[in-house]
């Protein structure tokens, strides 16, 4: 399998390039050359697999040339053993043709670890099979941070920093990366926001010297090997609820849009999905976009709903290229247009090839609190905020004869502030986590200033 750049000029890559490359060299994001296709038969004889196996499965075509069937299963199987449920991505029915995939069963209990618990054996293996070392360097506002460490944290030849805003992510989202100790990975807590440790993480990968010295590499969410992994949980619901005989939807709230992107690429992949439903927080330019064309930045207004806090969504790139037909050049001057001006438009044609499939729909605060109070008096869920979204949006536009499967993205201890603020009930940390508050924890509180962050990663490198 071979990838290439959305803008066209960076060179095309093999998986395990992209699988270390974060940015193609030409600003763009890599994309496979061909979406592989399954069959309607071939579909059909997915239905007998266990997620572990059907993982194998959905990812052996893009892993082609690096890794076989048998090398994905051995990973696959290893990794998703330790979840928290036996199904791996349970489906819970809401109502008649609703339901929720539950993807929180992961030591971190959100979504992002379903891939990166992945993406971590994937560095293992590459890396060890070519003698090499990588330093992963990244910047979190709470989910990443930790899934990441999580994934890494058995890597020989990777070492991993992870820096978060001093005081401003919650106490279980601190733990969750704090007590993890081991000799590979290093908790920087910066006395700046989330946007400066971003920059900071920019600059380095920016410095050349430094990069090439300690091989950085990144795990952000531009990273095509997280989109692969993705995919595997639509086919599996999709599966579950009847496919290929039957088309669902799927509702997914959004942040940097790569959790909604990989749904796109199982459609390509050829599962039958009829809509694919954005939901957002106030930050709300996707919606803005879907609903005029314009894509236009404005300021991040922090929310309920952290993880989807976001005013660029780097992975929209993925899709700004499918639906201009692939031309980089058109592409190229968008993202451009975006970074001088903030904003770039397109055609109502365009904008079409996209509508046809996906509706959005932005909520605020508020009305999170009242549909997470509204499903558990009715149902006894507990939503978390991000999946509260997620319903909201698939109420919105589900069909009646298409099942709507809305994916719950983190578990709602994660975020007990406003679930006690919606329903005076603190949800339980699952049992795997009960010992979270009582851990010891490690890590360096630094300035904020990027010389300190390098001082403190050359001096952990030299040990
Ligand atoms: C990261 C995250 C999102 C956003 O996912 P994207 O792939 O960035 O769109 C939504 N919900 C939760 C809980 C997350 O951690």
């Amino acid at each position: 399998m071979k990838y290439i750049s959305t803008r066209g000029i960076a060179p095309s890559l093999n998986f395990e390039e992209v699988l270390l490359t974060g940015l193609a060299s030409d600003g763009g994001l890599y994309v496979p050359e061909k979406y592989p296709f399954f069959s309607y038969e071939q579909i059909k004889n997915f239905q007998r697999l266990s997620y572990v196996e059907l993982a194998s499965k959905i990812m052996a075509p893009f892993t082609e040339g690096s890794l076989t069937e048998q090398d994905l299963l051995k990973i696959t199987s290893d990794v998703y053993s330790k979840f928290n449920h036996s199904a791996i991505a349970p489906l819970k029915q809401i109502q008649q043709n609703l339901w929720i995939m539950e993807l929180f069963q992961g030591p971190t209990l959100a979504f992002k670890d379903y891939a990166l618990q992945v993406v971590g054996k994937l560095f293992d293996f590459i890396l060890k099979k070519n003698n090499k070392k990588i330093t992963i360097v990244g910047a979190t506002s709470g989910d990443t941070g930790s899934a990441a460490i999580e994934g890494c944290k058995r890597c020989s030849n990777v070492d991993i920093f992870i820096l978060h805003p001093y005081g401003r992510v919650s106490d279980v989202q601190r733990r969750q990366m704090t007590t993890v100790i081991s000799k590979n990975v290093y908790n920087i807590a910066l006395k700046g926001t989330f946007d400066d440790c971003q920059s900071f993480v920019k600059n380095l990968f920016a410095n050349k010297n430094f990069k090439e010295k300690y091989n950085l590499a990144a795990v952000n969410s531009i990273n095509w090997a997280r989109i692969m992994a993705q995919v595997v949980y639509y086919f599996y619901a999709a599966l579950n609820l009847g496919a290929p005989d039957r088309e669902v939807s799927f509702a997914v709230p959004t942040g940097n849009f790569g959790n909604i992107f990989a749904g796109y690429v199982a459609k390509r992949m050829g599962l039958p999905i009829k809509n694919l439903i954005l939901g957002s927080n106030s930050n709300d330019i996707l919606p803005r976009f879907i609903h005029s064309g314009i894509m236009e930045k404005k300021d991040v207004k922090p929310s309920i709903s952290p993880s989807m806090d976001i005013q660029i969504s780097s992975n929209f790139e993925r899709i700004l290229f499918e639906i201009c037909d692939r031309n980089s050049q058109k592409v190229a001057q968008l993202m451009e247009g975006f970074k001088s001006n903030g904003k770039y438009s397109v055609s109502m044609d365009v904008l079409q090839t996209l509508t046809s499939f996906m509706k959005a729909d932005a909520f605020n605060d508020q009305q999170i609190l009242c549909e997470i109070s509204r499903i558990y008096k009715t149902c006894q869920y507990i939503l978390d905020p991000h999946s509260a979204i997620g319903l909201m949006v698939a109420e919105k536009y589900r069909e009646k004869d298409v099942p709507m499967i809305v994916l719950a993205t983190a578990h709602p201890a994660k975020f007990p502030k406003p679930i006690n603020e919606a329903i005076g009930v603190c949800p339980e940390l699952p049992f795997s986590l009960k010992n979270l508050m009582n851990k010891e924890e490690n890590y360096i509180v630094l300035e904020n200033k990027i010389q300190d962050v390098i001082d403190f990663i050359e001096k952990c490198e030299g040990k």
